[in-house]
């Protein structure tokens, strides 16, 4: 059969019909435990019983209006989200890679208002932004970028997790206005930086009046164990980016502002005519509230490190293993060669995972796992990877 769907993704031969938690269930009602959550994308597992009430709720009264008028359900969220990140002020969009947009957008006006005649940002190698023009010149993947040249300009690259690189440019180039880096390098393969290098970055940032921009698309909404993950570092960024969990599945994305990012747009600088419908804020408020009235976000940091714990266990005596590492339910397995293969294996067992990078099994489990589900993770892809390692 021919699909008339352009050939833009190499899908896996399986269709999903429903799910319940980290359970999803094949159209031959084939049950599977589901480690990656659409992309990081339904934190709170499947058919979440929040999301679903709040979603009725909203199509039984009004789905879209448009920003030309005010939307009480995008003032609600934006509320929970300042209060929950610390943030000051927000602007909504319908992904990821627009969220990132406006981040850039923030940039550029930032740095002329400073004088700057062409802006730059400073971005990392391996970093992961979007597939919009903007985003994937911003991306560190020749892959992606490959054949959609010219590139945007105004992106200065170094490698990731060394602020002696940033420190280096930032003393010769003057037309930096802002670093934009993920907390958590996802697609680049779960790397996970120094301690504090969020610290010296928000550092470097003050004392070049620049701005501080974190893509927390992959690592927001509770997955390594705090509601943001530079919460771990104690800082605050001027721009942080969600998108993916926010919803649930509802495509919704938000740009964050604070300091002196608070104040950059004003009315005509930006817009979207989705961003911030009352269906999507509804399923963002309802994910929100969920998230602050449970334990979900501190028992990421738990489930995560017992997970991690007990691969190491298991895989003590596999020379092939590099590495295994986590913050909260954000997982690489580093593996010594190309393991792509495991991905096929794994829905053989009936469990889904990724590989990014060639080499890193990345999980991304449901912050709903339970201890019978860590168990099997562990226990299925144990065994596939020391059967693969052989
Ligand atoms: C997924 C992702 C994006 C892009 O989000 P889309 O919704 O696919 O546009 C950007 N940055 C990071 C870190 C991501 O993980």
């Amino acid at each position: 059969m021919t699909s008339h769907i352009m050939p833009t993704y190499a899908r896996l031969a399986i269709t999903f019909e429903r799910g319940e938690g980290a359970w999803l269930w094949d159209d031959n009602s084939q049950r599977y435990l589901d480690a990656l959550s659409g992309i990081a994308v339904c934190n709170l597992g499947h058919a979440h019983p929040a999301v679903h009430a709040a979603i009725c709720e909203q199509s039984a009264k009004l789905l879209h209006t448009s920003n030309l008028y005010q939307i009480k359900s995008q003032e609600k969220l934006a509320d929970k989200l300042i209060e929950m990140s610390g943030m000051s002020n927000v602007f909504f969009s319908n992904s990821g890679a627009e969220a990132n947009e406006a981040a850039i957008k923030l940039a550029r006006k930032f740095g002329h208002a400073k004088g700057i005649e062409k802006p730059a940002i400073i971005v990392m190698e391996k970093s992961f932004h979007g597939r919009t023009l903007a985003t994937l010149s911003a991306t560190g993947n020749a892959k992606i970028q490959q054949g959609f040249e010219p590139l945007v300009e105004g992106f200065v690259r170094v490698p990731y997790n060394d602020i002696s690189a940033i420190k280096n440019v930032l003393a010769e180039n003057k037309s930096i206005a802002a670093i934009l880096v993920e907390p958590v390098q996802g697609e680049g393969g779960v790397n996970i930086p120094a301690s504090d290098y969020l610290n010296q970055i928000r550092a470097l940032c003050d004392e070049y009046n620049i701005l501080m921009m974190l893509d927390e698309i992959q690592t927001g909404i509770g997955r390594t164990g705090k509601f943001l993950a530079f919460q771990h570092n104690g800082i605050l960024p001027d721009v942080c980016t969600l998108a993916k969990a926010l919803g649930n599945g509802v495509p919704i994305g938000a740009c964050l502002a604070s300091g002196k990012a608070t104040d950059i747009f004003s009315a005509g600088n930006h817009g979207s005519t989705f961003g911030g419908n009352p269906l999507a804020c509804s399923a963002g408020l309802a994910v929100l509230n969920t998230l602050s009235d449970s334990n979900l976000i501190s028992e990421a940091t738990e489930k995560g490190n017992a997970i991690a714990t007990k691969f190491k266990e298991k895989l003590q005596n596999n020379s092939h293993i590099v590495d295994i590492r986590n913050l909260g339910l954000m997982i690489g397995i580093e593996l010594d060669k190309p393991c792509t293969a495991l991905v096929g294996q794994a829905l053989n067992a009936g469990l889904l995972i990724n590989v990014t990078q060639d080499t890193v099994i990345r999980l991304l489990p449901p912050l709903v796992l339970d201890d019978n589900q860590i168990t099997q993770l562990v226990d299925t892809l144990s065994a596939l990877i020391q059967e693969y390692t052989k």
